[in-house]
């Protein structure tokens, strides 16, 4: 197997000492060391690559989850930024459901506009645009944009901020609903997206935001969600002490499973004849049981992954000790997050699979390992599959049923190790 000789270069990143939302000081409770970006796949040829500290931890005041090693946003979303998120299916669903949520909450106004902010290249748009209802977008990456734009969208580009929103004050209908949808976790400086939100906002309106939800990150071991670009993890508490800043009020709530777990939160100007629903009385109740605000909670969390982590490797070893080929099975951001924590090089993985030819073809980053489309000639010369893409592990299995067949096995690494058959 290629051995790929990549020189790692380490860079220094500002650090933040207090909270994003409240200023208070934060604690850490989990150090991942140096890490490359999630999304820096690497050329075959490529000679350097760069790394970063990369901390996570938490505000014991408003309870947000956060890591405080600050890469400046506009080394990540430029013209190279490639995620188009039209291409995959669940996503297209949610968006469809999504619209139609939009649809129903903004039912008793006269010709709504709604505006989403990190609009990608329009996948909500185009919904809406479908139910007859006027969308407007805002991303900051050009090549999504101009693909949106060709669509036929109204999309600006650029970062959504009071700036911009006074533009387009000057130029389109207020929106009666503003909406990010896992984007607002993506930004050093939410706080500039909520000062836009103030000028542009209907003051009927509401403002609605999808986050991960941080619960069921720590309840499910979802760890390998934690990398640099996705900066801040959300509670209920902590994204209601978030908009309470900007004078905004949570009146509902839906917990859904789009990426293993998220909060679609809607909020409203503070105003006394809002009616706060009664789904987020009852997940406040059950935040509040689950201690979010002391450090047991996240150091526990972080047990628990380095036990999984140790057993992992233990088993990956004994594989490779008997002789046997092993391959993972995934190679998105999430599993360079995976990985990299858990130390899995190339001496414990022969080669990555992965369907994207935007990683097919590539070197993993961090830990150079080989990724290659999915070639059932080269599965077939292994023995072992790492499913590193675990959240779709039960479709994996199902779609590569050969592979136990021929009497090779599938290791599931979380949340729970197992081995299948
Ligand atoms: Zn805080």
């Amino acid at each position: 197997m290629k051995k790929f000789k990549i020189n790692q270069m380490r860079r220094d990143l500002p650090r933040r000492e207090t909270c994003r939302t409240c200023g208070a000081r934060i604690a850490k409770f989990m150090d991942f060391g140096d890490m490359p970006l999630a999304g820096a796949f690497l050329q075959p040829e490529q000679d350097t690559e760069f790394v970063y500290p990369m901390e996570v931890c938490f505000c014991p005041v408003c309870t947000l989850v956060q890591i405080p090693n600050v890469i400046a946003k506009d080394a990540l979303f430029n013209e190279d930024y490639h995620y188009f998120s039209s291409v995959t299916t669940t996503l297209n669903q949610h968006f469809e459901e999504y619209a139609a949520f939009l649809s129903r909450l903004t039912a008793d106004f006269a010709s709504p506009t709604i505006l989403e902010f990190g609009c990608n290249d329009g996948v909500l748009l185009t919904k809406l645009k479908e139910m007859k209802i006027n969308g407007v977008g805002v991303d900051a990456s050009s090549n999504v944009v101009a693909a949106g734009k060709k669509r036929g969208l109204d999309i600006i580009c650029g970062f959504f901020d009071a700036k911009i929103a006074g533009e387009l004050v000057k130029t389109r209908p207020r929106p009666i609903v503003i909406t990010g949808s896992n984007v607002f976790a993506h930004n050093d400086d939410v706080e500039n997206i909520l000062k836009g939100v103030q000028v542009l906002l209907d003051p009927s309106g509401y403002f609605v935001v999808e986050v991960h939800y941080l619960v069921d990150l720590i309840k499910g071991l979802q760890f390998d969600f934690f990398y640099h670009e996705h900066c801040n993890y959300y509670s209920l508490q902590s994204i209601s002490y978030l908009l309470n800043k900007f004078d905004l009020e949570v009146v509902g709530v839906q917990h859904t499973k789009l990426h293993g777990g998220s909060l679609r939160v809607v909020s409203r100007f503070k105003n006394q004849a809002n009616l706060v629903a009664e789904d987020v009385v009852r997940l406040q109740e059950q935040e509040a049981a689950l201690g979010l605000q002391s450090l047991d909670f996240y150091q526990d969390f972080a047990a628990r992954i380095d036990n999984a982590k140790f057993e992992l490797v233990a088993l990956l070893k004994n594989e490779k000790a008997l002789g046997k080929r092993i391959f993972g099975y995934g190679a998105s951001g999430r599993s360079v997050t995976l990985l990299n924590y858990m130390g899995i090089t190339s001496e414990l993985l022969d080669f990555m699979v992965d369907e994207s030819p935007l990683r097919a073809g590539h070197v993993m980053p961090g830990l150079h390992i080989p990724i290659y489309g999915r070639d059932k000639g080269r599965l077939e010369a292994t023995d072992v599959c790492l499913i590193t893409a675990w959240t779709y592990a039960k479709e994996i299995v199902q779609k590569e049923s050969w592979y136990l067949d021929q009497g090779k096995k599938f290791i599931v690494p979380l949340p729970h190790l197992k081995t299948i058959p």
